[in-house]
C-alpha cells in the first residue's frame, strides 16, 4: 500500500497495489466502475476508515460522468415535477460541492431565458414563479446569495448588454438566475479518486470485472492481459449504465442524451448561459452552456435507447440539427452545421420506470442482488455524494463492517480551498478552476523548461507540464486518457488530432521517467 497521504495516481502505484490485492489480501470494501458514483464510494467508504478497492475496465471518467452538461443543479427540475425531497437533495449537494468540497472545481453560472415571443407574459410569470422556488431551495439548502445570487428580471437591454448575441428583435427582457458550474465532469472524478487514494483507497484502472459476487471479483488486467480474482467482505457495483451486464437482476432504462461543442465566439454571448424554451413544449429548454476555454455546449436531448450499451456513444445527426436549430431561434444570427466543433453523447443509467424517459426519475436506489452484490444506480452527478454514503450505509450493514460514520459532507477533495484562498493561489485563473491549490506545483513544472511551458499544440491552452502532471498524479496511462479525460482537448476531433503526436510522446517519455522532476 502507497504512503498515507499520498494522492498521486500512477502506472507504478497501480501496478504494485494490483499484485498484493491479486496476492490474496481481502479489502472491506470493493467497487466497481470509475465514473462519480464509483469514486465518491471509494471516498466515503476510505474516509470512515475502510479498505477499499475500486476497479475500472477503461479510465476514471470514461463513462457517462465525462458526457454531462457539466452543471451542478439545484433541484429545480425535480421540483417542477413535484419531487420535493429530491430537489432539497440536489440543493443540498450543490451547497456542498461550492462551498465546502470542491469550490476550486465550481463556479456559479449566469442563466438567461430570454424573452421573445416563444414566452407569453403569462408564461414568463410562471417560469419566474419556478425560478423564485428554485431560489427558496437554495435559502432551505443554505448557501449564501453571496455565492448564486437570487433570480430577477431584466430589461432587454440589460439582456442585450449579458449576451450581445441575443436577437433584439422582439427581445422584452428576460430571466436572470444563477446555478452551480462544473470547470469539468471528468476533472471531479479525478479529484474523488485521488482524495480517496490519499485515504488509502486502491484505485485500478483498466480492470474489467467478468464476474461479481459478495464476497469478490473476477477481472480481466487489460495491462498485464491476466485474470485476477480479488476478494472483499463487501462488492457494490457502481457500474453506471453497464451495471445490469453485471447483476441480472438489475433493469435499466438507459436515455441518451446529446450536445454540440461551438466556438463561444460565434455565439456572442460572453459567459453569460442561455435557457432556450423549446417550441411546443411547456417546461422544456435547450441549454447553451458558455465554458472557461471560450467553447460553449449546447444540449441537451433526452430520449430512450436501446439495444446494446455501446463503449462511447454518438450524437445522432437529429440531435445536432435540433439542439442548433433550437439555440438559433434566440440568437441574432443563427447558427449552421459549419459552426460545430464537436459533438459528444452519454447513456443515463435511470431506473426502469413507465413513460417517456424525459419523465423518469433520476432518484437512485442501492439494489441487493442474492449472491449479495450491491447496486447504485440513478441519481445524477450532482447527488453522487448522497448516493455514495447511502451505498457505503448498505454495505456497512450488511457485511458487519466496523465503520465510522460518513464524513465526506466536510472532507475537501484534492486541490481544495475557500474562494478567498483560491483567489490568492498564485497561478493563471486557468490553471486554479483545474488544479485548485495544486496549481502552483502544475505551474512550476511548465517553468522547469520551455519544452513543458509549451501548449500541446499550435492555438491549445493546455501545456505539456500537464501532460506529464497528469500521468504522474492523476492515473492517465496513455494518450487517450490525456486527451479525453484530464484534459478535454478530445470534445474538438481536429484539436485532439493535432495535440495527438505530442501528446503520446509526452506520455511514453514521462512513463520512462525521462521527463524532468519538479
Ligand atoms: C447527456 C447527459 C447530461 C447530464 N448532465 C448532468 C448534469 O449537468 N448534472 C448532473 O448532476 N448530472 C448530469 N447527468 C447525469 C450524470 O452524468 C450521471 O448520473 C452520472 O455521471 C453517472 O455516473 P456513474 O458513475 O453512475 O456512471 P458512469 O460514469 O458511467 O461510470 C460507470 C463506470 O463503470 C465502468 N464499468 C462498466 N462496466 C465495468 C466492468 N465490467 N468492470 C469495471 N468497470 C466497469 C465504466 O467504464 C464507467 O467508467 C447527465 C447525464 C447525461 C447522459
Amino acid at each position: 500500500m502507497s504512503a498515507p497521504g499520498n494522492n498521486s495516481l500512477n502506472a507504478a502505484r497501480r501496478a504494485a497495489e494490483l499484485d498484493a490485492l491479486a496476492a490474496g489480501e481481502v479489502v472491506d470494501l470493493l467497487v466497481i466502475g470509475g465514473g462519480v458514483t464509483g469514486a465518491g464510494i471509494a471516498l466515503d467508504a476510505a474516509a470512515r476508515g475502510l479498505s477499499v478497492a475500486l476497479v475500472e475496465a477503461h479510465d476514471l471518467a470514461f463513462g457517462t460522468s465525462r458526457w454531462s452538461s457539466k452543471l451542478v443543479h439545484g433541484g429545480l427540475r425535480y421540483l417542477a415535477k413535484g419531487e420535493v425531497a429530491l430537489a432539497h437533495e440536489s440543493a443540498v449537494e450543490r451547497g456542498i460541492l461550492m462551498t465546502r468540497t470542491a469550490p476550486h472545481l465550481t463556479r456559479a453560472l449566469p442563466q438567461l431565458i430570454p424573452l421573445h415571443e416563444q414566452i407569453s407574459r403569462g408564461g414568463a410569470a410562471f417560469v419566474m414563479a419556478g425560478l423564485r422556488a428554485g431560489d427558496a431551495l437554495r435559502r432551505t439548502a443554505r448557501t449564501p446569495s453571496a455565492l448564486l445570487p437570487s433570480p430577477r428580471r431584466v430589461s432587454g437591454p440589460e439582456a442585450l448588454a449579458l449576451a450581445p448575441g441575443l436577437r433584439s428583435r422582439g427581445l422584452r427582457g428576460g430571466l436572470l438566475s444563477f446555478d452551480g458550474q462544473l470547470t469539468d465532469d471528468a476533472r471531479l472524478v479525478v479529484a474523488l479518486a485521488r482524495t480517496a487514494a490519499g485515504l488509502g483507497a486502491r484505485i485500478l484502472t483498466r480492470l474489467r470485472v467478468t464476474t461479481a459476487t459478495g464476497d469478490g471479483v473476477e477481472a480481466r488486467d487489460l495491462v498485464a492481459d491476466r485474470t485476477v480474482t480479488l476478494r472483499a467482505r463487501s462488492v457494490v457495483n457502481a457500474a453506471g449504465v453497464w451495471a445490469g451486464a453485471l447483476v441480472d437482476s438489475v433493469r435499466l432504462r438507459p436515455s441518451l442524451g446529446s450536445h454540440v461543442v461551438v466556438d463561444g465566439g460565434r455565439l456572442g454571448i460572453g459567459g453569460t448561459a442561455l435557457t432556450v424554451p423549446v417550441p411546443g413544449e411547456r417546461s422544456r429548454f435547450v441549454i447553451v452552456l458558455p465554458q472557461r476555454n471560450g467553447l460553449v455546449y449546447i444540449g441537451l436531448t433526452d430520449e430512450p435507447f436501446d439495444g446494446p450499451i455501446p463503449d462511447e456513444p454518438v450524437a445522432p445527426a437529429a440531435d445536432v440539427e435540433f439542439l442548433l436549430g433550437v439555440a438559433s431561434s434566440v440568437l441574432a444570427t443563427p447558427l449552421t452545421e459549419s459552426d460545430v466543433l464537436g459533438s459528444y453523447a452519454g447513456l443515463r443509467p435511470l431506473l426502469e420506470g413507465t413513460g417517456r424517459s424525459a419523465d423518469l426519475s433520476r432518484r437512485h436506489a442501492v439494489l441487493t442482488a442474492r449472491n449479495g452484490v450491491l447496486t447504485v444506480v440513478g441519481g445524477k452527478l450532482t447527488t453522487y455524494r448522497k448516493m455514495a454514503q447511502d451505498a457505503v450505509d448498505a454495505a456497512v450493514a450488511a457485511a458487519g463492517l466496523p465503520a465510522a460514520p460518513s464524513r465526506t459532507h466536510n472532507l475537501p477533495l484534492v486541490g481544495a480551498g475557500s474562494r478567498d484562498h483560491l483567489s490568492t493561489v498564485d497561478a493563471s485563473s486557468r490553471l486554479v478552476a483545474s488544479y485548485g491549490t495544486e496549481a502552483p506545483r502544475v505551474a512550476a513544472l511548465a517553468s522547469v523548461d520551455p519544452l513543458l511551458g509549451a501548449p500541446v499544440a499550435e492555438g491549445s491552452e493546455i501545456t505539456a507540464a500537464e501532460v506529464v502532471w497528469a500521468v504522474r498524479h492523476e492515473g492517465a496511462l496513455d494518450a487517450k486518457d490525456v486527451l479525453h479525460r484530464r484534459t478535454r482537448i478530445g470534445l474538438v476531433p481536429t484539436r485532439s488530432a493535432a495535440a495527438q503526436e505530442r501528446v503520446a510522446d509526452l506520455v511514453t517519455r514521462t512513463l520512462a521517467g525521462l521527463a524532468p522532476a519538479t
